[in-house]
């Protein structure tokens, strides 16, 4: 069985990309720079988008951390946004999710001008991804391929089964791992929550992409042997005796998965510091596209 490693593989992006920006800088090139939109004071969203913040600084990307009061209306956050897509110096930003209710969050991505969107999130962007066009593919699909890559695993042929549909992973990645190319070219099944008897599915499965946000929902009875494994939870488990009173667990029960599977990414130090690395990689698209 091999871990794989997201930490090490987002380490090895990181430092590929201080090379071009540091060649870019030498050559004397604008340097890449990312500004972060946040809402309210919501912890996790902030710890997100700090660790997004200073992996820009570890590449030397500029970074703008734009930090918003949750009372703030819709149209003023529009109004926010519009100057960051007009604004020379911001080549791409994101705007941290969840939304406070009162914002309406599809509107607030649509604003988003989709050349700056390092995110993926906008319709044109999605659309293009579905359609094999020059894209921005969103940080964590993008993330799970680069690992799949960059492990060499074959995906020709496999049957992945994803759980899970969400516009930010589960849909998007279905649709990436049945495109053409290596990775991809994968047979794929799209489950969820309507999903009847599941683990039949999944025990069938080459390949499992699991993000769902349930701790510990894939069990080894669930998968075959030799499986690739590829678990995108993140949830925050209450945990009295950690020292920030949680752990962060994944969708997959590691324990007895792992001793099937032929490969399997660990919660935390998988697809999570992937999905970062994957954010700068699209900034740095941005910038050498504009
Ligand atoms: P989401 O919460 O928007 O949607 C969950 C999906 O899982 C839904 O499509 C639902 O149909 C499905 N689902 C829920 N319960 C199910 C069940 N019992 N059986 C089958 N399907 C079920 O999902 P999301 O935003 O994609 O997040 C999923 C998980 O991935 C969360 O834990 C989230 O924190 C994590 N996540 C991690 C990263 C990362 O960087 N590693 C990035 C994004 C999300």
């Amino acid at each position: 069985m091999t871990i794989l490693d997201g930490k090490k593989i987002s380490n090895d992006i990181k430092d590929e990309i201080t090379q071009v920006v540091a060649q870019m800088k030498a050559n004397g090139q604008k340097t890449p720079h990312l500004a972060a939109v946040i809402v309210g004071e919501d912890g996790a969203s902030l710890t997100y988008v700090g660790s997004k913040v200073r992996a820009c600084a570890r590449v030397g990307f500029e970074s703008t951390l734009v930090q918003l009061p949750e009372s703030i209306t819709e149209q003023d956050l529009l109004t926010k946004i519009d100057q960051l897509n007009n604004d020379p110096e911001i080549d791409g930003f994101i705007v941290q999710l969840p939304l406070p209710r009162h914002i309406d969050t599809q509107k607030i991505l649509l604003a988003v001008d989709p050349k700056k969107d390092v995110d993926g999130f906008h319709p044109e962007n999605f659309g293009k991804l579905a359609l094999d066009m020059e894209t921005f593919i969103p940080a964590t699909p993008f993330g799970i391929m680069e690992l799949l890559r960059r492990y060499d695993i074959e995906t020709s042929g496999k049957h992945t089964v994803v759980i899970g549909r969400s516009h930010i992973v589960g849909r998007p990645i279905s649709i990436l791992m049945s495109r053409k190319g290596q990775p991809g070219d994968s047979t794929v099944t799209l489950t969820h929550s309507r999903t009847k008897d599941l683990a039949a599915y999944t025990r069938e499965a080459d390949i499992v992409i699991s993000a769902l946000g349930v701790p510990n929902f894939l069990k080894a009875d669930m998968v075959k042997d030799g499986a690739v494994i590829i678990d995108v939870g993140i949830t925050r488990v209450a945990d009295s005796t950690a020292a920030k009173g949680y752990v962060i667990t994944g969708d997959v029960d590691y324990k007895g998965v792992s001793q099937k599977a032929s490969y399997i990414t660990p919660v935390p130090g998988g697809v999570g510091p992937m999905t970062i690395a994957m954010l700068l990689q699209n900034t740095l698209l941005a910038r050498q596209r504009a």
